[in-house]
């Protein structure tokens, strides 16, 4: 998806698919499971509940705009994916997609391993105990002083993304005196998104270092020269919301023939290969993802496949799922202040929160799903545009959706799947205050992260 995508939105572009916005849903009060988190229901009153509580309740402990997150789903995901994989691969959770020390700790206990990005979200995960043998950390421009810090503590791997890196990462471990393990990011000339991949032979892009022209085979001569580094193999992300394997088959392919190169070039078998992330979720009941084992399954016979063609011992796999982890498992409850209705086009709902707590839909045409869920209604279907209060007319959280004809100020509604990408991409625009995250369970609400304050804003406004 892209910003130039058909305005009306990707899936709009040339025909209408069945079940699409032209034909509603038979009721609008049904909360599909696809969607929700596992603890979702509707109770006897007809009100969202979460993890056993009613959301009017959460909206008046913790105000609104919010995010809700369902901590046994959440849970339940990080084991889905560790026991598809087994003890023969790696499941890192891409902390870019949302990081907070709750969340390092339900991973830790999960057995989860963690990617991350930032000084930042690395700090968040030493700070909440992750050992760092099980971190990665990923960028394409990591300043000295994150390398310094990351070696030092000496996390489990770094992801050398350019020929600078390989020797800045190299002359800082040596000068710490340690050898810090490697992988060398590639980019193996497949795009990924959603039913569709492009395999190229360039990637204009500006992540990795390209299989083609002999680039990421030099990288490897490099790497394997330097006494400060310990190259434990080859990494390659291809997209994002991908529900299609295709575009890893190509991937992995290209990675094991790197591999067999290598081994032919200096006589070494690497013993692992992290194919990244980027497995889609649901954010309307039109998607469809695949199931954790699903895509294990699918993954390691590609990667046995090739080895075996290759006659290459089957590395290590690694994997880095984000939003098929985070993603689901929150909802965004916002508060309807004013409802719109423009003759001949649709209704705009307008919300308490914005684009500053969900970007995606103005920087990516993402496509959401919402409902009603303070009540029930029986109401007739009415086409609505979710829209926030920022000073934008793009400031849209959810372009095509049915709610109800009756629904009126005062009203909650929640927004579900922004578990990733939502509020770790949050702004203060407008001098917006960021929401709360709220873990849900059994009963219990706790904040995970506050709301903002004017003080927290006037704090960093040093006059
Ligand atoms: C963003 C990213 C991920 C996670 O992507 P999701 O779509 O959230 O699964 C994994 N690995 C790398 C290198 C990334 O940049």
């Amino acid at each position: 998806m892209s910003r130039s995508a058909h305005p009306a939105g990707p899936r709009h572009a040339d025909v209408l698919p069945e079940g699409h916005y032209s034909a509603p849903p038979a009721d609008l009060n049904v909360l599909d499971p696809k969607v929700w988190s596992r603890t979702v229901t509707r109770d006897a009153q007809g009100a969202l509940t979460v993890g056993g509580i009613e959301v009017a309740r959460l909206a008046e402990e913790f105000g609104t705009p919010a995010y809700f997150m369902d901590e046994a789903d959440f849970r339940a995901r990080c084991r889905s994916w560790r026991e598809a994989f087994g003890t023969e691969a790696d499941v890192f959770y891409a902390g870019k997609a949302f990081l907070s020390r709750a969340i390092v700790k339900w991973l830790y206990e999960e057995g989860l391993n963690l990617d991350v990005c930032s000084g930042g979200e690395l700090a968040t995960a030493l700070s909440a105990g992750m050992p760092a043998e099980r971190i990665a950390f990923h960028g394409n421009n990591k300043s000295e002083a994150e390398i310094e810090r990351a070696v030092e503590a000496g996390v489990g791997r770094i992801v050398l993304d350019s020929f600078q890196e390989i020797v800045r990462v190299a002359h800082i471990a040596q000068r710490l005196g340690k050898v810090q393990p490697v992988l060398i990011r590639v980019t193996v000339g497949v795009e990924a998104h959603t039913h569709e991949f492009i395999a190229t032979a360039h990637e204009d892009q500006k992540f990795g270092i390209a299989l083609a022209g002999g680039q990421a085979a030099e990288a490897v001569r490099r790497a394997l020269k330097l006494d400060g580094l310990e190259l434990l193999g080859i990494h390659s992300h291809i997209g994002s919301q991908i529900f299609d394997m295709a575009g890893f088959e190509v991937s992995a392919r290209r990675v094991v023939q790197l591999l067999a190169a290598i081994r032919d070039e200096h006589g070494v078998e690497l013993p692992e290969i992290d194919l990244g992330g980027g497995l889609g979720i649901a954010y309307t009941s039109e998607d469809d993802p695949r199931e954790p084992h699903e895509i294990a399954k699918a993954l390691s016979e590609i990667v046995a496949r090739e080895c075996d063609s290759a006659g290459l011992r089957a590395p290590r796999i690694s994997v880095e799922p984000g939003r098929a982890i985070v993603g689901p498992t929150a909802f965004t409850l916002y508060r309807v202040g004013t409802v719109k209705p423009l003759e001949g086009l649709r209704t705009y709902v307008s919300v308490d929160g914005g684009m500053s707590d969900n970007i995606r839909t103005a920087l990516y045409d993402a496509e959401y799903s919402v409902a009603l869920v303070s009540r029930t209604s029986t109401a007739e279907p009415m086409l609505s545009r979710v829209v926030g209060k920022h000073c934008e007319s793009g400031d849209i959280v959810v372009k095509d959706a049915f709610l109800p004809a009756d629904l009126a100020p005062g009203d909650l509604i929640a927004v579900p799947a922004t578990g990733a990408y939502c509020r770790s991409m949050a702004s203060n625009y407008n001098h917006a205050l960021r929401p709360p995250v709220v873990a849900v369970h059994d009963g219990e609400a706790r904040v995970i992260i506050r709301r903002e304050t004017e003080e927290d804003l006037l704090a960093l406004d040093v006059g």
